[in-house]
C-alpha cells in the first residue's frame, strides 16, 4: 500500500527559495529555514511516515530544473498553481490562497493602481507570477531580481518605481519595517493559489501529500500553523 511506499523512502527532499517571509526565510539565530511552508511540509511529511525532511534553498527559477533533474522531490516555495506550470509538473491541492500586490515608495504620488504602471520601472522576482504580470504592462521597464527582498531594496534606493509580488509577502514585509519607506497601491489581484509541485510521474507522492494535507486540515493542525504565522 501507499504507507509501505512512504516508509521505504525515509527522506523527503524539499526545494525552496528561502527569502519569502513568512513562507520560508532564515531564522535569525542559526540560519535554519523556517516559516509557514516549512512547518506545513514538516507536519505533512511526518503524517506520511518520513523520518527526515531536508530543505534545499535555491533561486525560485532553479526549482523547476532541480525537480526535473531529481535533485529535489518537491518544490514548496509559495508557488502559485498556474496552467503553464501544470503542463510540466504535478501540483497538490491548493494549500493557501494568495494574490498579487503592488508597492511603491511612500513619497510616490503618481502611482495609485496597476493602470498607473505604464512605462514605469518595475522590480520583480525572476520566474514568478509577479514577473509575468509586470511583463504585460505596456512600456514598463521590468527588472528581474533573484529575490523579492532585492526588488524591495531597489525600491528603497529609488532604482525602481514599483514592486509587484505576492500580497502576503508584501504585507509581512511592510509590517516588519518596510512600511517606513513603502506602501501598497491599488487592490490585490486575487485568485492565486499555492500548491506543492513535484515532477510528472510522482503521482503517488502527490496523492500522499494531498491526503496528509486533508488530515491536517480536519484535525485543526493546519489552522494552528496558519495562526502561528498569520495570526488568528
Ligand atoms: N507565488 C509566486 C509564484 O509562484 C511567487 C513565488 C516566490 O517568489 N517564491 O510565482
Amino acid at each position: 500500500g501507499s504507507k509501505d511506499a512512504a516508509q521505504q523512502k525515509k527522506e523527503l527532499i524539499v526545494g525552496t527559495e528561502p527569502s519569502f517571509a513568512p513562507f520560508e526565510f532564515p531564522d535569525g539565530k542559526d540560519g535554519e529555514i523556517t516559516g509557514f511552508d516549512m512547518d506545513l511540509i514538516k507536519a505533512m511529511a511526518k503524517k506520511m511516515g518520513y523520518e527526515k525532511v531536508t530543505i534545499k534553498g535555491m533561486g525560485f527559477d532553479a526549482l523547476f530544473p532541480a525537480m526535473n533533474a531529481g535533485q529535489i522531490d518537491v518544490a514548496m516555495a509559495g508557488m502559485s498553481i498556474t496552467e503553464e506550470r501544470k503542463k510540466q509538473f504535478l501540483f497538490t491541492d491548493p494549500y493557501y490562497e494568495s494574490g498579487l500586490m503592488t508597492i511603491v515608495r511612500k513619497d510616490n504620488t503618481v502611482i495609485h493602481s496597476l493602470a498607473d504602471l505604464k512605462g514605469k520601472r518595475i522590480g520583480v522576482q525572476l520566474g514568478t507570477t509577479g514577473a509575468q504580470e509586470a511583463e504585460k504592462i505596456e512600456g514598463a521597464k521590468v527588472t528581474n531580481f533573484d529575490t523579492s527582498d532585492l526588488a524591495c531594496l531597489e525600491l528603497k534606493n529609488g532604482n525602481v518605481d514599483a514592486v509587484i509580488s505576492d500580497l502576503p509577502v508584501l504585507e509581512y514585509f511592510l509590517k516588519k519595517g518596510g512600511a517606513s519607506y513603502a506602501k501598497t497601491v491599488g487592490t490585490p489581484k486575487k485568485g492565486d493559489f499555492y500548491g506543492i509541485a513535484a515532477p510528472k510521474g510522482k503521482k503517488e507522492l502527490i496523492d500522499g501529500l494531498n491526503k496528509a494535507l486533508k488530515e491536517l486540515k480536519d484535525s485543526g493542525e493546519y489552522q494552528k500553523i496558519h495562526d502561528k504565522w498569520f495570526g488568528a
